[in-house]
């Protein structure tokens, strides 16, 4: 089994470095946007999008013309790989599959920048913290961590002011097996990040929240500067500092919390939520007013904040590196199903919070109910079989990863033989 991984550093270039740097990644960008832009029009008139091949022959023509003659500076094959990964974000736009699809975006110098990737021609020297780039040589990046596997390309981008070295590695491993034997449901909560079948809550790190006001301060005092002044410049770099800590924050709390949940459970049950349906705006249109529209901003904000999409898809390759797996579930109904009696009722969710079933009196927190529910649909999910309703089983078999795997019930999987 081949294992790809993503190591990110801190690149720190010289200053007489900089230029170069900082020229290759507008190229990127201009590439990226020029090449966006000719996509987004074919579509408008219901054309198909550029071949990667296409793009390619496009970017030589720009080359050679004396207008975009400024791209001939940039790192041979950058280029090429900003129209593979072009070409990448509108197959993945297509892909049904795909949780939080979306067209891509126009990139914008200091904020989501297109990032320079040499798939070859660069070199990597750990024990002197050093990395080799075409056109540039030798350049420091700060090692927080050894790397493993095959370097199979590097990619260098600017985020507010610092640059990132970011460095993919291959290598061949075994089969994992999984440590833990035991299964989760995680029903996704606005209050509290998320709940767990088993009763545990994970508390958010809302950073949007808490850094909200300075923002929102920061934002008012650059509306009453003078639109690209000196001091204004200086305030939004100001406001994209907080964006860019903001987001690491998050993903640092992300990251953490799906590593030791991956670690813990072998099989991991999430709501198969549409996250872009679920932040869709519900202003409405002039004849059809929305409704709850400021409810709905609120949940939206807390939604986007959490980073639920990204989190899911976290969960979703560290489970498979350590050999457990993830089921989707459709969440239609989850907050109002008893788990005991299985009668559905909207009685059954008092308030926001509780959970008291009209029929057989269970009741625990609505959250942890709902973890239940999506956990027992994973269940009965992998154990469907025709003619056998779900809550017949007992136990039952199913195959991951090729491996044969018995699942006796909520809590406990036995074994993989
Ligand atoms: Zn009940």
């Amino acid at each position: 089994m081949k294992r790809l991984q993503g190591y990110q550093f801190k690149l720190e270039p010289k200053s007489k470095y900089l230029a170069h740097l900082n020229q290759a990644l507008g190229a990127n960008r201009f590439v990226w946007n020029k090449l966006l832009a000719m996509n987004l029009a074919r579509l408008a008139n219901k054309q198909p999008i550029l071949w990667y091949y296409e793009m390619c022959w496009f970017i030589t023509l720009w080359k050679q013309s004396e207008e975009y003659a400024f791209l001939r500076e940039a790192p041979s094959q950058s280029l090429q790989q900003t129209a593979k990964a072009l070409a990448r974000a509108f197959k993945d736009a297509f892909d049904k599959t795909q949780p939080n699809k979306h067209i891509p975006v126009f990139k914008k110098a200091g904020k989501n920048e297109a990032g320079i990737r040499y798939p070859q021609g660069f070199a990597l020297d750990e024990p002197n913290q050093v990395v080799q780039l075409p056109k540039l040589g030798w350049v420091k990046y700060r090692r927080s961590r050894h790397i493993t596997g095959t370097v199979k390309n590097v990619t260098v981008s600017r985020t507010a002011g610092h640059y990132t070295l970011s460095i993919q590695t291959e290598r061949e491993v075994e089969p994992p097996v999984h440590p833990a034997q035991s299964a989760v449901g995680i029903g996704l909560g606005v209050k509290n990040f998320a709940a767990l079948s088993d009763g545990k809550f994970i508390a958010g790190p809302n950073s949007f929240k808490r850094h909200q006001q300075p923002l929102a301060k920061l934002q008012r005092q650059l509306a009453r500067k003078q639109k690209f002044s000196a001091n204004w410049q200086k305030q939004r770099a100001k406001i994209t500092r907080l964006q860019a800590h903001i987001a690491a924050a998050r993903l640092d709390f992300l990251h953490k919390t799906s590593t030791r949940l991956s670690k813990s459970h072998a099989m991991i049950a999430v709501e198969d939520l549409k996250v872009a349906n679920m932040t869709q705006s519900s202003r409405g249109t002039r004849e059809a007013p929305g409704q709850q529209v400021r409810q709905k901003s609120g949940l939206n904000r807390a939604i986007l904040d959490q980073g639920w999409g990204e989190f899911r898809r976290q969960l979703e390759y560290k489970q498979h590196w350590q050999g457990g797996w993830m089921v989707a579930v459709p969440p239609q109904g989850t907050s109002q199903h008893c788990p005991d009696c299985k009668q559905s009722s909207r009685a059954n969710r008092q308030t926001q919070a509780t959970f008291v079933c009209v029929n057989c009196g269970y009741a625990d927190h609505a959250d942890t109910v709902g973890a239940i529910n999506v956990l027992d649909r994973a269940i009965a999910l992998l154990s469907w079989k025709p003619k056998q309703k779900p809550q017949d089983f007992a136990g039952f078999v199913c195959e991951v990863n090729g491996a044969v795997s018995a699942v006796s019930s909520r809590n406990q999987l036995s074994a993989v033989f």
